[in-house]
């Protein structure tokens, strides 16, 4: 038994989203950023243990994945999280902008905690906070209602926006977000870092209870002495 993540990177190659031209003469599409962010998410979990990774999405791009067929592979997979990787739209070429971290309305606390989790990680790892008084937001999208896990959908920075779009487009920011998404993965999820000692179990981030106790026996088992739960 592992800790189970469901990874998704948002739309396909040949959805229309994309930065502007007059701020990327490519015009970017957002696939691109959002695999780009995923796929290195994807190879940073490699230095780990202790964990079993679905991408719900086509990771070519060329096929459309709709997002319900995504929510029903995280739930056919019981994934103990779900994180589906966005860029946002919606500044019209104006200032401004940032990070934002979204979950169902209304969701418990377990989800808010993840929410907040990530995007305080990835908040301190770009600084792309942007204009806003909180990017904790909550919307009743398909991703977040459909999946029977925590789901949190990030939204990484606006590619209509003058000051975000320039440091989006950077690999350095693309870097930043998967170390940030991963850094939380592993704290919650008490991931075993293939060179390190450090370990815990959050109890609280696996939906069963016996998957927590499980992942701490591996942990202990693989010689970490101080593999311990916390709450
Ligand atoms: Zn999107």
């Amino acid at each position: 038994m592992a800790f189970k993540i469901a990874l998704t990177a948002g739309h396909y190659k040949y959805n229309a989203n994309a930065i502007p031209k007059s701020l990327d003469p490519k015009g970017t599409t957002e696939w691109r950023l959002n695999d780009r962010v995923a796929d290195k998410v994807q190879k940073l979990l490699q230095g780990y243990t202790g964990y079993e990774l679905l991408r719900t999405d086509d990771t070519t791009g060329e096929k459309k994945i709709e997002v319900e067929e995504r929510t029903a592979k995280a739930n056919a997979f019981q994934a103990d999280v779900y994180v589906s990787i966005h860029h946002n739209a919606g500044i019209g070429g104006g200032k401004g902008g940032g990070i934002v971290s979204i979950a169902y309305p209304n969701v418990g606390n377990v989800t808010k905690s993840w929410q907040k989790a990530f995007y305080d990680a990835l908040i301190a790892a770009t600084g792309l906070k942007g204009d806003r008084a909180s990017g904790l937001a909550e919307m009743d999208l398909q991703e977040l209602r459909e999946t029977n896990m925590p789901a949190v959908l990030l939204e990484l920075g606006f590619m209509d926006s003058t000051t975000d779009a320039p440091v989006i487009l950077t690999e350095k920011f693309a870097d930043q977000c998967a170390q940030a998404i991963v850094k939380v993965l592993a704290e919650k999820g008490g991931l075993q870092r293939k060179n390190g000692t450090v370990y815990r179990v959050q109890i609280g981030a696996f939906s069963q209870l016996d998957n927590a106790r499980a992942q701490l026996k591996a942990a202990q088992s693989a010689g970490f002495k101080d593999a311990f739960i916390t709450s």
